[in-house]
C-alpha cells in the first residue's frame, strides 16, 4: 500500500521538479565560466540626497548575460551562485570592479561618491573575509568608507550571533555596512542596537504605495524614526513616482533610490550621467 502511494507521489512530482533541476543544473555549468568568460557585468544605480537631490553614491547591481541562457535575473542565479559556493569568487570580483570604476569616477571630484555592494551571508562565512575585504581594498588603492556592503535583513538575523564579530572586524577596517530589504526579516531590536551598521534600507515593497496607503505610510514613519534614534542614515529603495519621493523626504527620509531617479546603468554611462546631474 505505502509502496504504491510512494510511487504515486513519485510519478506526479518527479517530472515537474526535474525540470527545475535540469535547469538549475545547466545554469550552474554556465555560471561557472562566466566570470573568466567576461559575461558579468556590474550595473550601477544613483542613492540621491532627498533634500537636496544630489548624488551620493552608486549601488553595484551583478547583471549576467550568458551565450547560451541570454540575460539572466540576480533573482535566479545568485541563489544557483550562492549554494555553489560560486558567489565567493564572482563576490570578490564585484569588490573590485566596483572600486576601480569608482576611483575612476571620484578622480578630481571634491565630494566623493562612494559604491554599495551586495553581499550575501555565504560570504562572511569565507574564513579571513575581512582581512580579504581589506585586501582587496588594499590592491584597488581606495580609502576604506568608499564601500559599503548591503546585507540584507533576512540573511543578517538569521544567523546574527555568528556574524556580531566579523561585523566588528569590517567596521574597524572603515567600511560602511547597510542591512538591505528593511522590514521584510525579523530584527532583534536587541541586535539592531548592537550592530556596527551605519544604514537600513526601506524595502521596495513598503515604498510602491505610499502616500496612499496607510499602512506603508505608518511603516515607512516607524523605520525612519528608528534609524534616526539609533544614529543610522535610512534610504528608500524603489522610487518610481515624484509622490513617493516627497512622502518620504516628508517622513524625514535621507536617501533615495530608484527608477524616478535612474535604472541601474552600464558602467560607460556612469561618467555621462554625473556631467549631467552634477
Ligand atoms: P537589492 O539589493 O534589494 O537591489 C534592488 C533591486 O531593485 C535591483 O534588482 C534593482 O534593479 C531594483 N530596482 C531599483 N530601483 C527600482 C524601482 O524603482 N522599481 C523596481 N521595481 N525595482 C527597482 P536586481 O538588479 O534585479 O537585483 C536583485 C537582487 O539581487 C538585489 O536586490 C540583490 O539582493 C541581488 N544582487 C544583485 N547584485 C548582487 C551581487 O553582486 N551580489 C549579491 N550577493 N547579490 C546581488
Ligand atoms: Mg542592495
Ligand atoms: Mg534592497
Ligand atoms: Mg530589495
Amino acid at each position: 500500500q505505502a509502496k504504491v502511494a510512494g510511487k504515486n507521489v513519485f510519478e506526479l512530482f518527479v517530472p515537474a521538479m526535474n525540470l527545475n533541476v535540469k535547469k538549475r543544473v545547466s545554469l550552474e555549468s554556465s555560471l561557472r565560466g562566466a566570470l573568466q568568460g567576461g559575461e558579468l557585468a556590474l550595473h550601477y544605480q544613483p542613492k540621491v540626497d532627498l533634500m537636496r537631490r544630489r548624488v551620493l553614491g552608486f549601488e553595484a547591481l551583478l547583471r549576467w548575460h550568458s551565450p547560451e541562457h541570454g540575460n539572466v535575473s540576480p533573482a535566479d542565479f545568485i541563489p544557483i551562485a550562492e549554494d555553489s559556493g560560486l558567489i565567493v569568487p564572482i563576490g570578490e570580483w564585484v569588490i573590485t570592479q566596483a572600486l576601480n570604476d569608482l576611483r575612476r569616477w571620484n578622480d578630481g571630484r571634491r565630494d566623493k561618491l562612494h559604491v554599495a555592494v551586495n553581499l550575501s551571508t555565504r560570504q562572511l562565512r569565507v574564513d579571513d573575509i575581512t582581512r580579504r575585504i581589506a585586501q582587496l581594498i588594499a590592491d584597488c588603492a581606495v580609502p576604506a568608507d568608499w564601500l559599503e556592503l548591503e546585507l540584507t535583513e533576512s540573511m543578517v538575523m538569521e544567523n546574527v550571533h555568528a556574524q556580531i564579530e566579523t561585523f566588528q572586524q569590517l567596521q574597524a577596517l572603515g567600511v560602511k555596512l547597510a542591512i538591505d530589504d528593511f522590514g521584510t526579516g525579523y530584527s532583534s531590536m536587541s541586535y539592531l542596537k548592537r550592530l556596527p551598521i551605519d544604514t537600513l534600507k526601506i524595502d521596495r515593497s513598503f515604498v510602491g504605495d505610499l502616500p496612499k496607503d496607510q499602512n506603508d505610510l505608518a511603516i515607512a514613519t516607524a523605520i525612519i524614526a528608528l534609524a534616526h534614534s539609533l544614529g543610522l542614515t535610512v534610504i528608500a529603495e524603489g522610487i518610481e513616482t515624484t509622490a513617493q519621493a516627497e512622502a518620504l523626504l516628508n517622513l524625514g527620509c535621507d536617501l533615495g533610490q530608484g527608477y524616478l531617479f535612474a535604472r541601474p546603468m552600464p558602467a560607460a554611462q556612469v561618467a555621462q550621467y554625473l556631467a549631467a546631474n552634477a
